[in-house]
C-alpha cells in the first residue's frame, strides 16, 4: 500500500491558501483602544506577518500588531482591550513554533512578544544564598540567547528543549521537554519565580509562595491567565563538553527496557530515542560515511529500527573518567552490536544540535514547509502497543514518510501535580511524536495518520494525553484535562474572566 495524497485535497488547500493569503488585516476594524493605539500596527506586513505559524496550516488575520516596548505597554493594551462593550482577543506570539495557530487571533490584537528582546539585556544572571545561582529572563527571550547569556558565567539552566530558538515564554505555557526531563522534570518544573500580565491587566510576581493558584495556572497553561513576562530559572555550574552515543535496536522490547534501564540517576545526563523507517526521509549524517551504507542495510532489513540516543557531559575535572562511565552505563545493554557511535562535542553545540539541522533544511527550502505534528504522553505499560498498532501497522504498513519520529521515557515524580500541564496516570510515560513535514497542500494525508492514531488508541483503550495539544470541541478540552479541567476553568474565571488570551488555543470561545 501506498501513502497517496487525494487530488481533491491539493485543489482545495490551493483555493483556500490563495483565499486567506490575499485578505489582509485592514478590513478588520478594531473598537477603541485608549493611549495604546498610537503603538498598534495594521498594515500588510505587519499583518501577514502574524498570520500563521511553523505549522503553516491554520491561516488567521489579526486587525493589529503590537510590538511592545516594556511590559507596561502589555498592561495597557490588556487593560484597554477589557475595556470594551466587546473585549477584543489579544494573543501574544513568541517565536511562532506552534503548529495549529496556537499564537493566532482572528481579528484581535497579536502582540509581538520579540519587540521586547530590543528593549536592553532583559536575562539578569544573580545568586542568592537561598536559591544559588538562577537568571532573570524576559518571557520574550530565546532559549538560545538565555543559554549564550549563562555559559559567559560558566552556568546553565538544566531543563531543556530540543531545539532552542523558542520563547521562554512559549515552552513554559506548554511544558518544555527534552532528553533532560527523565532527570529534573520539564522546564515548567524548573521555575521559581513569574512576572505575570493576567487577562485582567495585572502585572502579578508569582511562585509557589506567592499567588501560587497564578503560578501554578500558567506553567503548562497554554497562555490562558497571563502573559509571562518574566522568568526567575535556577542555574547550575555548566560542563564543557559532551559524549553523545546512539545505540541501534531491532527489537523495540530491548529498545524500551533499555531506555527505562537508563533512566537510573548517575548514568547518562540526557536519554531520547527515535525511529528510523526504511521509507524515510533518512538522515544519516550523525554517521561515519563508511558506515552509513552498513546502517541503511539494517534499516532495510528490519523495515523499523530503534535508536537510543544518550549523553554524559563532562568537564576538565571529569575529562579523564568520563569515558569509563559512559562504558559502565551502556554495559550489559541489548542494542545491535558493532551498531553503538559516539560524537566529542562542545556542550553548547550539544545543546544546539538541531539548529545544524535547521541550517541544512533551510538551504534545501525544507524549513518553511508545513508541520502537522502529533505529540503523545503514553503510559508505560501501553507502549509496545504503540510499537505495534502505530508504528509497524499505521506508520510502516502505510509506507508514511517519516521526517522524525521520536519516543522516549518520562517520570511522573518530576511534574509538579499542581502545574496545568496534563499528563498520564503511571509512574513512567513516554512522549511519542510524528514531527511530519510536507509540502503546504498534502497536509492533510499526515493529519489522516494523526486521526488514525488516536483512534487506535481509543479503540485500545490507551490512555494517551497531547503534548502541544490541539482539540475541535470543549468535550475534547475537559477529556483532556480530566480532574484538572474544572480548576483550569475557575482560574480562567479569576484571571482572564473576559476570556481574551491565547484564542488560537481553542478552549474558550475565541472573541473578536
Ligand atoms: P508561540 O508559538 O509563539 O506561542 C505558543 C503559545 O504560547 C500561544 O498560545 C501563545 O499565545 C502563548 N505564548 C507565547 N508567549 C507567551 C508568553 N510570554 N506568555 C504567555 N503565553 C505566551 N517543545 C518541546 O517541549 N520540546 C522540544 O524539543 C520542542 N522542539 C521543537 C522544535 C521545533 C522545530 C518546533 C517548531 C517546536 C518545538 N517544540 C518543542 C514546541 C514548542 O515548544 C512550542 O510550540 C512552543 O510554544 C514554541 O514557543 P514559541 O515561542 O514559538 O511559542
Amino acid at each position: 500500500e501506498n501513502f497517496a495524497v487525494p487530488k481533491y485535497w491539493t485543489t482545495l488547500s490551493l483555493v483556500l491558501g490563495f483565499m486567506m493569503l490575499s485578505a489582509t488585516g485592514t478590513s478588520l476594524l478594531l473598537p477603541s483602544l485608549g493611549d495604546i493605539e498610537s503603538l498598534l500596527l495594521n498594515d500588510t506586513g505587519s499583518i501577514n506577518s502574524t498570520s500563521t505559524d511553523y505549522g503553516h496550516i491554520v491561516y488567521e488575520f489579526a486587525a493589529a500588531v503590537l510590538n511592545p516596548t516594556s511590559p507596561n505597554d502589555i498592561v495597557s493594551l490588556i487593560l484597554s482591550a477589557n475595556n470594551n462593550s466587546a473585549p477584543v482577543s489579544v494573543a501574544a506570539r513568541g517565536q511562532g513554533h506552534s503548529v495549529r495557530g496556537q499564537a493566532l487571533t482572528s481579528g484581535g490584537v497579536v502582540i509581538n512578544m520579540t519587540a521586547l528582546i530590543r528593549n536592553g539585556s532583559r536575562i539578569v544572571v544573580s545568586e542568592s544564598p537561598s536559591l544559588g545561582s538562577y537568571a532573570d529572563v524576559g518571557g520574550e527571550q530565546r532559549w538560545v540567547d538565555v543559554l549564550r547569556a549563562t555559559l559567559e558565567r560558566g552556568l546553565t539552566p538544566v531543563s531543556w528543549t530540543d531545539y532552542l530558538y523558542l520563547s521562554v515564554g512559549g515552552t513554559l505555557s506548554n511544558a518544555g521537554i527534552s532528553g533532560q526531563t527523565f532527570l529534573y522534570g520539564p522546564q515548567i518544573n524548573n521555575v521559581y519565580e513569574l512576572d505575570v500580565v493576567t487577562g485582567k491587566g495585572e502585572l502579578v510576581t508569582c511562585s509557589s509562595k506567592k499567588v501560587p493558584e497564578l503560578f501554578y495556572a500558567v506553567l503548562g497553561g497554554l497562555g490562558q491567565f497571563g502573559i509571562i513576562t518574566r522568568a526567575r530559572i535556577p542555574l547550575a555550574p555548566a560542563p564543557k563538553r559532551a559524549k553523545w552515543v546512539r545505540m541501534m535496536y531491532s527489537n523495540f522490547s530491548a529498545f524500551s527496557r533499555d531506555q527505562e534501564h537508563l533512566m537510573a540517576p548517575n548514568g547518562f545526563d540526557y536519554l531520547e530515542g527515535f525511529l528510523l523507517m526504511k521509507q524515510g526521509p533518512l538522515d544519516l549524517s550523525f554517521y561515519p560515511l563508511l558506515d552509513q551504507p552498513r546502517i541503511a542495510a539494517l534499516i532495510n532489513r528490519y523495515g523499523i529500527i530503534y535508536y537510543i540516543e544518550a549523553a554524559k557531559y563532562y568537564d576538565d575535572s571529569t575529562t579523564k573518567t568520563v569515558d569509563k562511565v559512559v562504558e559502565k552505563t551502556i554495559k550489559g545493554l541489548s542494542f545491535v552490536p558493532e551498531f553503538l557511535f559516539e560524537q566529542d562535542v562542545s556542550y553548547i553545540d550539544f545543546l544546539d544540535r538541531v539548529h545544524t539541522e535547521e541550517e541544512n533544511l533551510r538551504s534545501l527550502g525544507l524549513w518553511e514547509i508545513a508541520h502537522p505534528w502529533l505529540n503523545i504522553f503514553v503510559p508505560k505499560s501501553r507502549i509496545s502497543d504503540i510499537d505495534s498498532g502505530v508504528f509497524r501497522n499505521i506508520l510502516l504498513k502505510q509506507n508514511v514518510p517519516t521526517a522524525v519520529s521520536l519516543i522516549y521515557p518520562m517520570n511522573r515524580k518530576r511534574w509538579d501535580g499542581r502545574m496545568s500541564a496534563v499528563i498520564p496516570d503511571e509512574d513512567v510515560f513516554y512522549v511519542v511524536g510524528l514531527l511530519h513535514a510536507s509540502g503546504f497542500n498534502d497536509w492533510q494525508a499526515f493529519d489522516e495518520v494523526n486521526r488514525q492514531l488516536l483512534q487506535f488508541c481509543t479503540d485500545a483503550g490507551i490512555r494517551v494525553k497531547q503534548y502541544l495539544p490541539h482539540y475541535k470541541t470543549r468535550e475534547d478540552w475537559k477529556n483532556h484535562f480530566g480532574r484538572k479541567w474544572q480548576s483550569f476553568q475557575d482560574m480562567k474565571v479569576r484571571f482572564d474572566p473576559n476570556k481574551i488570551l491565547a484564542p488560537g488555543q481553542r478552549i474558550f470561545s475565541a472573541l473578536v
